[in-house]
């Protein structure tokens, strides 16, 4: 490994129960989403939500128990107008969300383990989840969310 590649600190698999979503940052969700509707088949859970404090609309997309969601920017300073300016308008892969029981816990084990978080407190995502944002420099360059969700599969399988 070169001196310039930096080491993830090994913070998140102690945490990670599993990938929760991957978001695509769209221009626009309506015109995004027949590439996974009719093209690959996936279903919309619900209509588009709007995510007041991330300043997105999101579309959640399901195939089976694998998620996918398209985030498209509400504001002109929303992260994902800035996103998709450095990506010349087009779309493109945004973040891993990775799943945890307790998304405030999962903060303080990637802080102690060195990692550097964006979020260093819980932040409402959408769907009635908790989320916060890993610094990309901490995840080998890949923008990567924490999920604390109380309607997954695998909190429903534990009873929560
Ligand atoms: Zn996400």
């Amino acid at each position: 490994m070169s001196e310039t590649t930096p080491t993830p600190p090994p913070a998140l698999r102690p945490v990670a129960l599993g990938l929760h979503h991957v978001a695509i940052a769209v221009p626009s969700i309506e015109a995004a989403r027949g590439v996974y509707e009719k093209a690959l088949g996936m279903t919309a859970s619900a209509g588009v939500e709007h995510v007041a404090d991330q300043r997105v609309e999101v579309l959640v997309l399901m195939a089976g128990t694998q998620r996918i969601e398209l985030v498209e920017p509400a504001s002109e300073d929303s992260p994902i107008s800035k996103f998709l300016e450095r990506a010349g308008g087009r779309a493109g892969l945004h973040h891993l969300a990775w799943e945890v029981a307790d998304v405030a816990e999962a903060i303080a084990l990637v802080r102690a383990a060195g990692a550097t978080m964006i979020d260093e407190a819980p932040r409402p995502g959408s769907h009635g989840t908790s989320i916060a944002f890993v610094h990309p420099k901490s995840t080998g360059g890949v923008l990567m969310e924490l999920v604390e969700d109380p309607h997954s599969a695998r909190a429903e399988a534990a009873g929560h």
